[in-house]
């Protein structure tokens, strides 16, 4: 009988001050909680950044490598080789004396002045001015029409 009162009063002495302790424990234990809602907060934000980080590196990797979400973004370049394939002849002045511009630098195409010819459409522009062009886009830079990289 003796043994089960014990048993018992515990129990009971426990849950009679749980009151009083339980302003200690939750002014302690708010802390604890605040403290771990920051860190789990610091943690979100960590693998967020982490996240993000790993997506633009595959991002980046992809356009160093060709992949294929950089295909259909960036533009082809064109080898230096093929551009330099790309006929170069003497300026004339258009026989309505129209005054005819490279449209990359927006300078006026003096007779006798070398211009480089786009195969595909028949545009002129200075060598120095569309080779750089060239260099980044695929592109004619006044009508967009494309260049093939294999055409001579
Ligand atoms: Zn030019
Ligand atoms: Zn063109």
């Amino acid at each position: 009988m003796a043994a089960a009162q014990e048993e018992a009063e515990p129990f009971h002495w426990r849950y009679d001050h749980i009151d009083d302790k339980n302003f200690d424990v939750r002014g302690h234990s708010l802390n604890i909680l605040l403290t771990v809602f920051c860190i789990l907060i610091f943690f979100t934000l960590l693998c967020l950044c982490f996240r993000c980080c790993r997506f633009r590196g595959a991002r980046s990797t992809d356009a160093a490598t060709g992949g294929p979400t950089s295909r259909a973004l960036r533009p082809v370049a064109l080898d230096a080789e093929v551009i330099s394939n790309f006929p170069i002849r003497l300026h004339r002045a258009s026989p309505t004396g129209d005054d005819v511009q490279c449209s990359i630098c927006l300078s006026s195409l003096v007779e006798g002045e070398k211009v480089r010819v786009l195969p595909s459409c028949g545009h002129c522009f200075h060598p120095e001015c569309v080779d750089a062009w060239l260099r980044t886009q695929s592109s004619c830079p006044l009508c967009r029409a494309s260049i093939p990289s294999g055409d001579p």
